[in-house]
């Protein structure tokens, strides 16, 4: 799993989009996994996936 140096996940799901797409790791991974989200404002949020504890956390977009 990617770990970031500092700060904390604005969010962690208990839930893995991954899995919602049949492309969990443990199971089918993915060739090129989402790694962001855009939310409706336009805001790009990092998605990282945890899927050995099947979580996802979402972070702030940092360049
Ligand atoms: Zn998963």
């Amino acid at each position: 799993m990617e770990t970031r140096p500092d700060g904390a996940p604005l969010m962690v799901c208990k839930y893995c989009l991954l899995y919602e797409l049949g492309h969990c790791r443990k199971h089918n991974p993915m060739k090129n996994e989402p790694r962001h989200l855009r939310m409706a404002n336009d805001t790009l949020l990092d998605i990282i996936f945890d899927c050995k504890n099947c979580e996802m956390q979402i972070w702030e977009h940092k360049q």
